[in-house]
């Protein structure tokens, strides 16, 4: 028989967000492979064994999971949000297209789950409402200078920016010289939405505008949202609504 592996997207952090296809993946597996934070959000099943790895190491893992499943085992490979976005699901492909033949014969899934983004932008509003893009502020996997071409092209022609990976303890300067190269382009008055731990019991969610973002406000478990000429805030009790309505003029872009 010849293995199986999903790759199971988790969401980011509420188990209401888990869907039933993602939870019956979990439940059917053999073997669970993921980043340990990722792994803990997963309640243990009798006879199932669990292989934590760094999250630096997703091609040692992407190997590692897919040589299992080809011994015949059901391996799950767990990520944080979706599995698709910025995560494991294009690791597992690498390995197959540079793997042993016998890797294009197994039973591959990719089972899809809430991308931090989408959560984010759900408890801001609507702030996705019209075109975006998705970028990782890491530079471990391309130069800084591509990220600064995409941030002044979608800055330029109108997207909303959803900034992953903003910082971490080895990449601490990158997200404030994306906002200083967003402000050559942008008014102050964009806002910008900072969304941490969503999901999770420690979340919070502030909206604050481009002139006076403040990089040190984020850490690795948030996702900046900066918006677009046309990204709107809507006053009102408690935290406003930020939307980007859903048509665009030239002058927004
Ligand atoms: N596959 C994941 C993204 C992995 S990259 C997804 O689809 O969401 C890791 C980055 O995702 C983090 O640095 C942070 O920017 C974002 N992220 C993941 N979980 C988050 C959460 N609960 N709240 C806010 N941002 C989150």
């Amino acid at each position: 028989m010849s293995g199986q592996l999903a790759v199971v997207g988790i969401g980011p952090g509420d188990a209401r967000w888990l869907t039933p296809e993602a939870e019956a993946a979990l439940d059917a597996a053999d073997a669970l492979y993921g980043y340990g934070p990722y792994l803990a959000r997963v309640p243990a099943r009798p006879k199932q064994s669990r292989h934590c790895s760094d999250n630096r190491e997703e091609m040692r893992r992407a190997e590692a999971s897919l040589a299992h499943a080809a011994q015949g085992a059901r391996v799950a490979v767990v990520s944080g949000g979706d599995p698709g976005v910025f995560a494991m699901a294009a690791a597992i492909c690498e390995a197959i297209e540079h793997g042993p033949p016998a890797w294009r014969a197994l039973d591959v899934t990719v089972i899809p789950g809430i991308s931090a983004m989408l959560a984010v932008a759900a408890r801001a509003g609507a702030p996705l409402g019209h075109d975006f893009c998705a970028l990782s502020l890491s530079d471990n996997l391309k130069p800084w200078n591509v990220i600064e071409q995409r941030l002044d092209a979608a800055a330029t022609t109108g997207f909303v920016i959803a900034f992953y990976n903003p910082v971490s303890r080895a990449r601490p300067w990158q997200l404030a010289s994306a906002f200083e190269r967003l402000r050559r382009h942008l008014p102050g008055t964009t806002p910008v939405i900072f969304g941490r731990a969503v999901g999770r019991a420690e979340e919070t969610i502030d909206v604050t505008s481009l002139d006076v973002a403040d990089a040190s406000a984020a850490d690795m478990a948030t996702l900046v949202i900066v918006g677009s000429r046309a990204t709107r805030v809507i006053a009102r009790p408690g935290r406003p609504l930020v939307y980007t309505p859903r048509a665009a003029t030239e002058a927004s872009a």
